[in-house]
């Protein structure tokens, strides 16, 4: 699902129970996550852009692949907080308990095509992800040549930066996990990969090649 909104952005409702993915990922971390984390995300990016109307209609993704063309007194908050809020509303999009109806079909022969098994996949994704140094996020992309590729990036910084377009990510900040798994990360993430909903992410697929 692409998000839409422009300024001002509000705070998308979380489409499942919090509780949804226990015992996976806690109630008390996806409240915290989804209500406090990203809500902070949104409120931040509404204040730096109110006083820049020639912004006001553009998306996220709009946003995020012209950083560029913001004043630089701005263009390290505004990557901070909309990376901060587009990167979230696709983490929580793809960890969607909900079923969706869409064989993974396509994405299914991607994977294989790039990475010969899903299990393969999964590893060389596990294991990127844990080598991540610090906050940061995994992202599986579609790049220019249309083939998958696994990115990692620092901080809150958004692949549409590199004119990647992002399938998934794993958030790997602490707030993340931390209340779940302490300093576990490797176990959050070994987890995470159970709760990648392959439907969205066949939707998230298709999209693309809709543009
Ligand atoms: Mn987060």
């Amino acid at each position: 699902m692409l998000n839409k909104q422009h300024y001002p952005f509000s705070l998308p409702d979380l489409e499942y129970p919090y509780n949804s993915l226990e015992p996976i990922i806690s109630e008390m971390t996806m409240k915290l996550h989804h209500d406090k984390h990203l809500k902070a995300y949104i409120d931040k990016l509404n204040d730096i852009l109110k006083d820049y109307p020639e912004f006001h209609g553009w998306t996220l993704e709009k946003i995020l692949s012209n950083l560029y063309t913001f004043p630089e007194n701005i263009r390290i908050n505004v990557r901070n907080n909309a990376g901060g809020v587009l990167n979230h509303i696709i983490y929580f999009n793809i960890i969607n308990p909900n079923k969706v109806g869409k064989e993974p079909i396509n994405i299914t022969k991607a994977i294989i095509n790039k990475y010969s098994n899903m299990n393969r996949f999964l590893t060389e994704f596990k294991i990127k992800s844990n080598q991540m140094f610090g906050s940061g996020y995994v992202f599986l992309v579609i790049n220019k040549n249309n083939e998958l590729d696994l990115i990692s990036t620092p901080n809150q910084n958004s692949v549409y930066e590199l004119n990647l377009y992002p399938l998934f990510l794993i958030d790997l900040w602490e707030h993340a996990y931390y209340l779940d798994y302490n300093n576990r990360r490797d176990e959050y993430i070994n987890n995470f990969i159970k709760i990648i909903n392959m439907e969205k992410l066949e939707e998230r697929y298709l999209k693309y090649f809709d543009y």
